[in-house]
């Protein structure tokens, strides 16, 4: 593998320090070897050393590899319903892969995927045979009948069976079957459907979800598999303070939290993962007229209920819900999150180190520090300034994961240096 040098770029760590100008980062081996001043980074002394790529980024924003905490790798937005029921499970699949190629080039090296991926897109990340961000998976969301993973016609026909179909349980101890099943089949995360939502036919944000009996059981049962989490959609407020209460790792949406649950949220450290390019998308075009109700309903208080979580200053970590929007713009989710009351060095935590954190993974990625995974950022774009920039997968010109450049429109730049 080429080490590579990345020469006077203008560092922000992921740790929410200040930026660093006049800053060398050296990868080797697939992890950053070293950082520091300019001109002061040096290869260790090597009898025999490889090939070493040099790129002058002067005037350029260095940044982590970006996480994405919520994402359906293999949903396409705008699908047709039925005509995905109708399609071979291998289409779907092979469908998913610009979704993951387009994921990478937006800035997101690592992303957590909430129903619809099985494990093999896991492993195929893993073994390179498709480029896309390393991913954690949930498989599927496991529901009550009638809430929010329960796609059953109303006459009880179940209409998709493929990897992504929800698991209906109804019982505590239905439900401990259900997370061991999942578990089964490779999961990293439990997902539950807390409370119903604007996406699904018979539940709302208010109902539909899992008794808090319900996801104690979900919560103990996960934490018994070597300490899995519980990612909860929850939408409405009293399933929100059921699945915080019951001691999920994750809210999902959390659209209508109210003071008491964010109060709770700080003290527990429970995550909030606001998917708020999916709350302030446009309702599509031809979409049935319950969901376009539903989600007006919705939108006008969660703006200002999500804004008074955000600055209470509980734990965010950035989730865009790419699947229902668009692949690969995951990065306006950032602007999202500072016009909701984070500080942009804020939002940039949330995206890196807060959301390695989260997942697990800050001991390998999130921050740019020696011996950390180089999972790697490099942008045109000044984030602090301009962070609603990012959203613009151009503006993303080099991407490193894993020490290996996996997206590279430098070559131009490289030419006519941006010092010019
Ligand atoms: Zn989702």
């Amino acid at each position: 593998m080429t080490d590579l040098l990345l020469r006077d770029v203008r560092l922000l760590d992921g740790t929410g320090a200040p930026p660093a100008p006049g800053t060398d980062v050296l990868v080797s081996d697939g992890l950053v070897a070293a950082v520091g001043p300019t001109g002061t980074v040096v290869r260790p002394a090597d009898p025999d050393p490889g090939a070493l790529r040099v790129v002058d980024a002067a005037g350029r924003t260095l940044l982590p590899g970006f996480l994405d905490c919520h994402v359906h790798v293999s949903s396409l937005p705008g699908a047709d319903a039925l005509a995905t029921v109708l399609a071979p499970e291998s289409l779907l699949t092979l469908r998913a892969v610009p979704h993951l190629s387009a994921t990478l080039d937006a800035g997101v090296t690592t992303a957590r995927d909430l129903a619809g991926a099985d494990s093999g897109f896991r492993e195929a990340v893993e073994q390179g045979l498709v480029r896309g961000p390393r991913l954690q998976v949930a498989i599927r969301i496991l529901s009550v009948t009638g809430g929010h993973g329960d796609w059953r016609t109303v006459d009880g026909v179940a209409l998709d069976t493929g990897p992504g179909a929800g698991a209906v349980a109804d019982s505590p101890a239905e439900f401990v079957r259900a997370v061991r099943e999942v578990i089964r089949q490779g999961a990293d995360w439990v997902k539950v459907a807390a409370t119903g939502g604007t996406g699904s036919p018979r539940s709302t944000p208010e109902s539909g979800g899992l008794s808090e009996a319900e996801l104690r059981a979900v919560v103990e049962e996960a934490a018994r598999h070597g300490g899995v989490g519980v990612a909860a959609h929850a939408q409405g407020a009293a399933g929100i303070a059921a699945a915080v209460r019951a001691g999920v790792r994750s809210i999902e949406h959390g659209y209508l939290v109210d003071d008491a649950t964010i109060d709770l949220m700080g003290e527990r450290g429970t995550w909030l993962v606001p998917t708020l390019a999916t709350l302030t998308r446009p309702v599509a075009a031809g979409a049935p007229p319950w969901v376009e109700a539903k989600r007006r309903a919705l939108r006008e208080q969660a703006g200002e209920r999500l804004h008074a979580a955000l600055t209470a200053g509980i734990p965010v970590a950035l989730g865009t819900d790419a699947g229902v929007v668009a692949h690969g713009s995951n990065l306006a989710e950032l602007a999202l999150l500072v016009e909701h009351g984070l500080s942009p060095a804020a939002a940039l935590v949330a995206g890196t180190s807060g959301a390695a954190r989260m997942l697990g993974v800050d001991d390998q990625v999130g921050t740019v520090a020696p011996g950390r995974r180089a999972d790697l950022v490099l942008t045109d774009v000044d984030p602090l300034t301009s962070i609603a920039a990012l959203a613009d997968p151009r503006r993303v010109r080099l991407v490193v994961q894993d020490g290996r450049v996996v997206k590279d429109t430098l070559a131009d730049a490289e030419r006519t240096p941006a010092r010019a």
